[in-house]
C-alpha cells in the first residue's frame, strides 16, 4: 500500500526514531509499504519518519541510478552493490569516513528541491536487516550518500541542515513556502 509522504513542516520529520527490537508482522508490512511508496515517488531512499512513523527504519535502492557510482565492501572485500539491494536498515549505526565529497541531493519530503551537500565519501554501517539479522558493510559513492541522508532522517536531521549558509539562503523562500503549505494542510 502506498503511504502518504510527510513534507517539510510536518513535525514528525524532526523526531528521532525509536529502536525496533523485533520484526513483527506490522514492521514487515511497513517495510513493504515503504518500498512501494519510494518506488512510486521515484526515490532512492525513504525513512520511516517520511511516512509518519518515528522509527529506526529506512529503505534504500540505488539500482536505478547508473550515472553515479556506488561502492560496497563486505568483510574488506569489494562486493556487487546489487547484492544488498533492495536495502533495509533497522537501528543503523554508521561511521562516516574519508574525504568530504560534494554532490547533488534531493529528498522526497522536499519536492523539486535539490542542492549540493558535502558529506564524508564513505561510511561503515552496522544494522539489522528485514529478517532481524545483523549486517555489517562499508559503502562508498552514491550509496554512502544515500545511507548518510537516510540515517540523518532517523535522527530528525534534514538535508537542509547540511546545506551551506549560502545555498540555504538562496532556497529559503521555497523552503519556507513548503513549510507553510504543509502546516496549513495539517490544520485542515
Ligand atoms: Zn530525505
Amino acid at each position: 500500500m502506498e503511504l502518504p509522504i510527510a513534507f517539510y513542516g510536518n513535525p514528525i520529520l524532526r523526531r528521532k526514531g525509536a529502536r525496533i527490537d523485533k520484526i513483527t508482522p506490522e514492521v514487515s508490512r511497513l517495510i513493504e509499504d515503504m518500498f512501494e511508496t519510494m518506488y512510486e515517488a521515484s526515490g532512492i531512499g525513504l525513512a520511516a519518519q517520511q511516512v509518519g512513523r518515528a522509527l529506526q527504519l529506512t529503505v534504500i535502492d540505488v539500482r536505478d541510478i547508473t550515472d553515479r557510482p556506488s561502492r560496497l565492501e563486505i568483510d574488506g572485500q569489494a562486493a556487487h552493490v546489487d547484492s544488498i539491494m533492495p536495502l533495509v536498515l533497522i537501528n543503523p549505526e554508521i561511521q562516516p569516513e574519508g574525504n568530504p565529497s560534494t554532490g547533488p541531493e534531493g529528498c522526497l519530503s522536499f519536492p523539486e528541491l535539490y542542492a549540493d551537500i558535502t558529506r564524508p565519501e564513505s561510511v561503515q554501517v552496522k544494522a539489522m536487516n528485514a529478517r532481524g539479522e545483523p549486517m555489517e558493510f562499508k559503502a562508498g559513492g552514491l550509496l554512502s550518500r544515500a545511507i548518510q541522508h537516510e540515517v540523518d532522517h532517523l535522527n530528525g536531521i534534514l538535508f537542509i541542515d547540511r546545506m551551506t549558509a549560502g545555498v540555504k539562503d538562496e532556497l529559503r523562500p521555497r523552503i519556507e513556502k513548503l513549510q507553510e503549505e504543509t502546516k496549513a494542510a495539517l490544520e485542515e
